[in-house]
This record gives structure tokens, sequence and C-alpha cells, in this order.
């Protein structure tokens, strides 16, 4: 099951990563967290790149549990395996792998307070399965998926914010789970590679949002417009002055993949758009204004102990070194990409 929105964004990001892409012929590819938003995309990706790129097809294994992921939109067959299993407990896989994306997690911050054993487990426990079985497998790559929360709420003078920051951070506070959990799995990755030669990468995603989040993720963009169809006010918390940079799912999604598909072992990349800073009080305005005169904004509190005073006061990356070292250039802006994720929204519908 797909849409058209989707299906030009799969297509955009193959041309994106036309050359890189070159390596996965043949190959097998281990991801973890198939099953969500961002990993349905990579699944769907390579299901495009077998089909129209590719001169062998590149296998995907997915190991999900689904505890936040919903469902596959590719069908399983002889290139796509999925493994029903929560990679906080070991597992073995019985054939080669020569890529592997740790992109298991509780990304939402209703959620992560929901679950925030669980949490911890898959981005430290998760993480160091992972690191073990690419010991045994002896893979090309692997890509570790952190966040710009391990930033925590930066000093101003550090907005926007280069991966040599080292955070301004909680260890429990209301986000510590979440963001000390990230934290330690970085210092893993790190640790694999230094002492066993684990061909492994860092991505710090910021604020990535399209089609195919849950419109009850709760997440900034999904609830606004999640609200704004349902012709609710939408909620903007506490103050609304709070900062954040939004980067739409093609340009996310192809900043992973250039880093997988790189030689940067052991370095760290934020993936993000910077030119978009926006207060979540204008961002709740840009959504009302596509959705008519009718659109109500109401100031609230959050959900949950994770907004309030531990919600990070601005947000925005330096993307110097990934534009640098492999040419990554966000091309969707806000707006557009809005405009995609509110006509995707309408179709899906629940
Ligand atoms: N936010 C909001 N209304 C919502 C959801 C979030 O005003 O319905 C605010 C939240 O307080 C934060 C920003 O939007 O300042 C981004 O929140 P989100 O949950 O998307 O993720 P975060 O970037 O905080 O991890």
């Amino acid at each position: 099951m797909t849409n058209k929105i989707i299906e030009e964004d799969i297509e955009a990001i193959a041309k994106n990563i036309e050359k890189e892409c070159r390596r996965l012929s043949g190959k097998t590819l281990l991801i973890t967290g198939g099953a969500g938003f961002l990993g349905n995309y990579f699944i769907s990706v390579v299901d495009y790149l077998n089909k129209n790129v590719l001169e062998k097809p590149c296998r995907i294994i997915s190991v999900d549990n689904f505890i936040t992921g919903l469902k596959y939109r590719t069908k399983e067959g002889p290139n796509f395996k999925a493994i029903k299993h929560n990679v906080k407990d070991s597992f073995d896989v019985n054939e080669k792998i020569d890529f592997i994306m740790h992109a298991a997690g509780i990304a939402s911050p209703k959620f992560y307070r929901k679950y925030k054993i669980e949490t911890i487990d898959v981005a430290t426990l998760g993480t160091k399965n992972i690191l073990e079985l690419a010991k045994e497998k002896k893979p090309e790559s692997v890509l570790f998926f952190s966040s710009s929360e391990v930033y925590g709420d930066p000093d101003p003078r550090f907005v926007p914010t280069p991966e040599t920051y080292v955070g301004r951070v909680s260890c429990t506070g209301p986000r510590s789970n979440y963001d000390e959990s990230k934290r330690l799995g970085e210092t893993m990755c790190i640790a694999y590679f230094q002492e066993h030669n684990i061909p492994v990468k860092i991505v710090r995603p910021f604020n990535v949002f399209g089609p195919g989040m849950r419109l009850d993720d709760y997440r900034v963009i999904p609830n606004f417009v999640a609200h704004a169809l349902q012709k609710k006010p939408i909620p903007v918390y506490g103050t609304g002055k709070h900062t954040r940079t939004f980067c739409y799912v093609t340009d996310g999604i192809t900043g992973f993949l250039k880093v997988l598909l790189s030689g940067y072992n052991g370095e760290i990349f934020n993936v993000g758009n910077d030119s978009n800073e926006i207060s979540t009080e204008n961002l709740a305005k840009t959504v009302a204004e596509m959705f008519g005169d009718d659109t109500k904004i109401e100031k609230t509190t959050g959900p949950t102990d994770a907004y309030a005073s531990a919600d990070p006061k601005r947000r925005c990356p330096d993307i110097n070194k990934i534009k640098a070292k492999l040419g990554y250039a966000p091309k969707i802006e806000l707006k557009t990409g809005i405009k995609r994720f509110v006509e995707w929204a309408r179709e899906a519908q629940i």
C-alpha cells in the first residue's frame, strides 16, 4: 500500500543518492525499527532501487517489535524479510550482513515518557547487541541513529549547533531517559570502533518529519495537522517562543544514506535543515493558514513532563560538516514539506 506523495518522495531520494546507492547492489542490509516512520522509508527506497536502479537486488532484513511502529508498507518476499523481535534481547541472523542501520528507537517525547525503560533499553542494550552482531558479521558499514537531543538545551552561543558541542543535558530530568541513552549509545559506538574496528557512523537527526508519521505521534507537525484536520484548535505548548528547525523526510533519508554509504567510520554527522528555524507559535500560524480562517490556535500545557521547563528552547543544526564532506544540501522548504505532509495526511486519515 502506498500513495502518490510517498512515491514521489521515494523517487526523489533515489535520485539524490544515485551514485552512492550502487554499493548496495547484491548486498544484504539489516535494519532495526523497519516498521517505523524512517524505517519504512528506507525499505521503500531499497525496494525502488531494486526495481529500477541496482544490477542485483539488495536484500533487507528488518527487526522490529512494533512498540511504536505500526506496519510495513512493503510486502515480504525474497528481498524483504521481517523479524518480530525486541533488539534489547540479543539475536542472531543466519546469513551474511553487509550493512546495518540501527534505526529502532522511541523518539516522540510523548512515547518516550510513556515507555521510559524501553526507550533506554533500545538505545543502549539494543545498540550493544547490534555492535556485537557487527563484530561477528563484519559488515561494510553500520549506522547508529542518535538524536539532536544529545545536545540537550544548548547554550544559545552554540546555536546553530555543531557536532563538536558537548551538550547541556540533565541526567535525571524529564528528557534524560531519551537523551542520556542516546548519548551512551554513541559512546558504545565509538568504543566498538576504537577497540574492534567496527565501521560505525553516527547521525544526529534534527526534527525530521514527513508522510508516514503516525498522526497520533504527538510530535509537533503531526499533532498540529491532526488537530487542524479534526477542526480542533492547534495546541501550542507554553509560550510558543521555543524554536525548532524541520527537515523534510526526503532530505533526512538522503543524509542518512549518504553517511551510511560513506567511509567516515567513527564519525558523527548532524542531519537536518539549517534554513528554517521557527517558533512553535509561528509554526502553528503556518499550519493554520493552510487550513483556512476558521482554524484556531490555543496556548496550552504539554501532555507530559518532557515539555514545560525540560523543553529545549532553541534547536538548529550546524550542517557544515555533512555539506563539506558528503555534498549534502537540504532542498525542501518548510512550507513545501508541510503541504506534502497535509496532502498525505488528508488521504491517510484514520
Ligand atoms: N509542541 C507544541 N504542540 C504540540 C507538540 C509540540 O507546541 O502539539 C512544541 C513542543 O513544546 C516543542 C516543539 O513543539 O517546543 C517540538 O516538540 P516535539 O514533540 O515535536 O519534539 P522535540 O523537538 O521537543 O523533541
